[in-house]
């Protein structure tokens, strides 16, 4: 589902951030990204969001070569993926409702859809009683709840998580792992980047260690697994 062969992406041709990156993730996986800060995760993601085209090598998800899309391609492209951020990235004016909402909305969702699809989703996030609320009158973990509701609202194949336990309670962070390997458990595929080594040790399952931009690690190990030097 997602290949990385041979991934270079070199910055202004200067700073080499990710060398010979060979990264093969297959359909209803759950994968953990780690690595220190300037290890190359973002660059991983910025990659696979087309954000960055790749200086060498090929990045194909979902059986598209995502260096090949065209400008105006890039959007539908970027719809299919399910995308939650360190930061939220909610829509500080509209209601939770409104926020999980307005993913549909841009594209051509009929209105009776949206009415039934969104309370399915805020209910199956725990959030149905908080559709009314604005982003600033719930909780960190509540907003990233949010953020996961309107990334799955589209069904999409693919999430993709970016250090999404960064801005919340470490009980919390935990609540969103799980979260997201329920939705994975449904058959969605997840990529998770964190730098929360403790985190993903108690979770344990398939770990992907970047160091210098490179693959240094790619394994699946169990819950509350041994990982000295690994992670
Ligand atoms: P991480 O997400 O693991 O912290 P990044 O992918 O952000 O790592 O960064 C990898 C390397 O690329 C680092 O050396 C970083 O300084 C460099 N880098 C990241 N973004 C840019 C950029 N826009 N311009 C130049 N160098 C960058």
């Amino acid at each position: 589902m997602i290949h990385f062969n041979h991934v270079s992406l070199k910055y202004d041709n200067k700073t080499t951030a990710l060398r010979d990156i060979n990264l093969h993730v297959e359909s209803g996986e759950f994968v953990f990204i780690v690595g220190a800060s300037g290890a190359g995760k973002s660059s991983i993601i910025k990659l696979l969001l087309r954000e960055r085209v790749a200086s060498g090598g090929s990045v194909t998800v979902n059986g598209i070569n995502v260096s090949r899309l065209r400008q105006r391609q890039i959007p539908y492209y970027r719809r299919k993926l399910g995308v939650v951020f360190q930061d939220f990235r909610l829509i500080p004016e509209m209601t939770v409702y409104d926020n999980v909402a307005f993913s549909l909305r841009v594209t051509d969702t009929s209105n009776k859809f949206i009415r039934n699809r969104v309370p399915y989703i805020l209910n199956l996030m725990g959030l149905a009683h908080k559709a009314k609320s604005y982003p600033n009158e719930i909780s960190g973990g509540e907003q990233q709840r949010v953020a996961l509701a309107r990334a799955l609202v589209n069904d999409p194949p693919i999430i993709i998580a970016d250090e999404p336990t960064g801005n919340i309670d470490p009980e919390l962070s935990y609540e969103i792992v799980e979260l997201l390997q329920g939705i994975n458990q449904c058959g969605t595929t997840v990529l998770m980047v964190t730098h929360e080594q403790e985190m993903v040790r108690r979770f344990g399952g398939r770990i992907v260690t970047i160091d210098s931009g490179q693959v240094v690690f790619d394994d699946v190990v169990p819950p509350d697994g041994r990982l000295a030097g690994v992670i």
